[in-house]
């Protein structure tokens, strides 16, 4: 990737600083870490590998892109100025709105002073003795810190299976987590895109209305709700506006971390006719929150059957031609990859330059010079789009070479699957801090909210170390492996651990297959998290420290005591580890 911004290019290199706190990466989390390390009183520098702050939106400009968590509530929530100042127009915010939030935030916070573009943090390495960590980048820089921020994004590391014969393909192939900056023109081209995931799911309509001929590669098909979206009621808007920390709470102690409609009732209590009123009323609504119109659809597979044959039946309807419908139509779990929603998907396939072909059973064969071939049968092409998503989770971790006490490296540690406390930390690994990593709910609930409360937490801990004269943090082994097990039984209650999805690292070949966010809710982690906090950092040990595991004062984290849903969340469900997570 070259270099976008010529202001970059000229910076000197950084050796010979040292920091309290490294953050590698820029996105909302590296921008609101920067934020809060500041408050508090640490000094940072971050690196980001991409040119400009945002960053899942600054790489992901493939046409359509677009947040599929209300733009009201998929936002900071740290500053009641910005969430009243700043004015969203659509109930789910494109990719552009999005981007220049970011901007906003970075400008309105003066962060980007602290950040060095368009440098890619290639090693991190821990001293036993000095306890700090050195951090090297592709520019020749090398800093030292007493802490490292890992806000590399859990969908950052673009997934580019190597088909043979890429290389001889005489048009140009684009990724959409790695779109050009200046757009690109279909028009009259014949397009291909392989991947049927949420990224091509929201690119297909517009690419279908540009291009003169549309070829969808589809591996597995993927049930999708309409978006619904619309301009922002301005009445809506105010009324959150009027109380947006009340708004704010509510959200919190919601299974997914943001607020909609949601239905405890298990499914099968209903009759058929009631069911089917309800997943139209839901369907009606639209989005990922039909997902909640009963409580128990990713728990009880009959339940979950009776969701799954009313999206088909959906597909059915709007699909004209019944083999491309019949080929459209998921036979897995409703739910267990992850939802897509969209503007028009399935209808795309009623227009006559539209093809779909089915790559499950003869793969993708190869690209020639002139297109792609499957099953002996090429099909031409100017242009094709790899919606072939990420490396997700530890995707970003994998890429850096990050060496812990006594030479070992987290690549090592994690071959049979990422081993982390609370998601926030892994053993062996002081002052290393991951915000949003695997073993917390990250892409399960709404990702701005879990950033916020990861960084919350790491930085009162550093508040915490400098109270009491700590040098180094890290979690006890035994902790870990304990919490690792919580996950993975957590995981296991679910539906969603039974198919090959991006959650179970299934859709790239070679990574161990293990459930990797946290699926027992936002607030039953958050409540964790508060506890571990409140009893002197349970499960921590501190190195050099003055007493301290004693209870610690709580500075940021206060805001994140909100008491859990008992309406969505009941005891009998906590009990039983069946939060419903959409
Ligand atoms: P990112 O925005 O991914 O930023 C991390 C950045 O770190 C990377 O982009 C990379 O440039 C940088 N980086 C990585 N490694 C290095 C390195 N070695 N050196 C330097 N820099 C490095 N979430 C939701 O909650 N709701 C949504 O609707 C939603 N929609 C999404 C749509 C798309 C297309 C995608 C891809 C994701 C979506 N997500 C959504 C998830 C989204 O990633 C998060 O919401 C959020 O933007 C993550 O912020 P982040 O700062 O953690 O990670
Ligand atoms: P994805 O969900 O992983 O989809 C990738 C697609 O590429 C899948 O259909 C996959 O098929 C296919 N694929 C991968 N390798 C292939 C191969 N070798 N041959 C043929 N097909 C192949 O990735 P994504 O669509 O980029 O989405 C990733 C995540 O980002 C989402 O789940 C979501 O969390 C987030 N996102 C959100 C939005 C939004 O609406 N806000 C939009 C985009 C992304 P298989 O299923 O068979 O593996």
């Amino acid at each position: 990737m070259t270099r976008s911004s010529p202001a970059s290019d000229t910076r000197p290199v950084e050796t010979q600083t040292s920091y309290d706190a490294i953050v590698v990466g820029a996105g909302f989390a590296g921008l609101y870490a920067l934020y809060c390390l500041r408050r508090m009183g640490f000094s940072a520098r971050a690196f980001e590998a991409g040119g400009d702050v945002g960053v899942t939106w600054y790489w992901n400009r493939y046409p359509g892109a677009r947040c599929d968590v209300e733009s009201l509530q998929y936002s900071y929530s740290f500053s009641e100025e910005l969430d009243q100042e700043w004015r969203w127009t659509e109930k789910y915010a494109p990719q552009p709105e999005i981007l220049a939030y970011a901007n906003h935030v970075a400008e309105r916070f003066d962060l980007r002073r602290d950040i060095r573009f368009d440098t890619r943090v290639t090693a991190a390495t821990f001293d036993d003795k000095e306890a700090t960590w050195t951090i090297e980048t592709d520019r020749g820089d090398r800093v030292a810190a007493r802490f490292c921020l890992m806000a590399v994004g859990c969908l950052s590391a673009a997934n580019r299976p190597p088909f043979d014969g890429m290389a001889d393909f005489k048009g140009a192939i684009y990724h959409t987590g790695e779109w050009p900056h200046d757009g690109v023109d279909f028009t009259g081209l014949r397009v291909g895109v392989i991947g049927t995931g949420s990224s091509a799911i929201q690119s297909i309509p517009i690419i279908a209305e540009q291009a003169k001929t549309l070829t969808v590669f589809q591996r597995t098909p993927n049930y999708s709700v309409p978006a619904h979206n619309a301009p922002l009621d301005p009445a809506y808007e105010r009324s959150v506006k009027a109380d947006y920390p009340a708004f704010r709470a509510r959200a919190r102690s919601r299974p997914t971390g943001f607020y909609f409609p949601f239905n405890a009732e298990p499914a099968l209590k209903a009759t058929p006719q009631e069911r089917q009123r309800q997943y139209e009323q839901f369907w009606a609504r639209g989005g990922l929150p039909f997902l909640g119109a009963y409580g128990d659809l990713l728990f009880d597979k009959k339940a979950n059957d009776t969701i799954a044959d009313f999206a088909r039946a959906k597909i059915r309807s709007i699909v004209k031609d019944p083999a491309t419908a019949e080929l459209l139509c998921p036979d897995n779990v409703f739910g267990c990859k992850r939802l897509c929603v969209d503007t028009g998907y399935f209808d795309t396939f009623n227009k006559p330059h539209v093809k779909l072909v089915d790559v499950s059973k003869t793969p993708i064969e190869r690209f020639t010079a002139d297109g792609i071939v499957v099953a002996g049968t090429l099909h031409p092409l100017d242009a094709v789009v790899c919606a072939t998503g990420f490396a997700a989770m530890t995707g970003s971790f994998d890429k850096i070479r990050i060496t812990g006490r006594a030479g070992l490296t987290l690549a090592e540690k994690w071959r049979a699957g990422p081993r982390t406390y609370l998601g926030l930390a892994s053993a062996g690994f002081p002052n290393l801090f991951m915000i949003t990593g695997p073993g917390s709910p990250s892409v399960l609930a709404s990702m701005i909210q879990s950033i916020e409360q990861h960084v919350d937490w790491m930085v009162d801990c550093m508040a915490h170390m400098r109270d009491v004269g700590a040098r180094t943090v890290e979690p006890l082994v035994d902790d870990e492996d304990k919490w690792v097990e919580h996950v993975n039984e957590v995981a296991q209650v679910s539906l969603r651990s039974t198919c090959s999805s991006w959650y179970v690292g299934a859709n790239v070949p070679g990574r161990p297959r293990v459930f990797m966010p946290y699926i027992g809710g936002f607030p039953v982690y958050v409540t964790k998290c508060n506890e571990v906090m409140d009893a002197g950092y349970q499960g921590f040990v501190f190195d050099g420290a003055r007493a301290s595991n004693t209870p610690p004062q709580i500075r940021l984290t206060q805001r994140w005591h909100v008491p859990i849903d008992s309406d969505v969340i009941s005891p009998a469900m906590l009990a039983a580890r069946r939060v419903p997570v959409v």
